[in-house]
């Protein structure tokens, strides 16, 4: 946890003394929560990827799953964030409605958040299919790329050096390399 950009309130923390001062000192949120996969059989199929953050369901859309083995970046579109109540949903939206298809449930379980930042989220996850440390990293690049993330499965050898999966480093030649 020394990466700064995983500690969003370090600066505010540090030029207070939480002993003297009647500001509330504030932490990152780090409580359980839960997640889901949700697959999604639209006009392309695909696995909305959502986690509980601040009261809703941070969201992304990920064409190819969310995979389950380590260093397989998968490309995450960052979409609206959706009602905690959506994570239970399954059923069929109906033609002419906006994602119309059938939602169903892919796997769902509870997740830490272990590192936050504006382009990054490290989670460690407890699902059925998914489990362990998964890193959510934004593009850097063009403005109509902002909502382009990648989501990846960390290694034990990676956990502590996930900072080093530079967004730059997740563009084709990464994809290419999907398995
Ligand atoms: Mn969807």
């Amino acid at each position: 946890m020394a990466n700064p950009v995983s500690m969003p309130l370090e600066e505010y923390q540090a030029k207070r003394d939480f002993l003297r001062t009647p500001e509330p000192e504030g932490r990152v949120d780090q409580e359980e929560g839960v997640f889901v996969v949700q697959e999604h059989h639209a006009s392309h199929l695909h696995y909305d990827f959502r986690f509980e953050l601040g009261g809703v369901l941070k969201s992304w859309a990920v064409p190819k799953g969310v995979p389950e083995q380590p260093n397989v970046k998968r490309l995450a579109v960052e979409t609206e964030d959706h009602p905690l109540q959506y994570g239970g949903f399954e059923g069929t939206i109906p033609e002419g409605e906006y994602g119309a298809g059938t939602v169903r449930i892919w796997d769902k379980g509870r997740r830490t958040v272990l590192e936050r930042g504006p382009d990054r989220y490290v989670l460690e996850l407890t699902g059925t299919r998914l489990t362990g440390r998964y890193a959510l990293i934004r593009f850097k690049g063009k403005e109509n790329k902002a909502k382009n993330w990648l989501i990846m499965k960390l290694s034990p050898s990676q956990r502590d050096r996930a900072k080093a999966l530079a967004p730059s480093q997740g563009n084709e030649k990464d994809q290419k390399n999907e398995r």
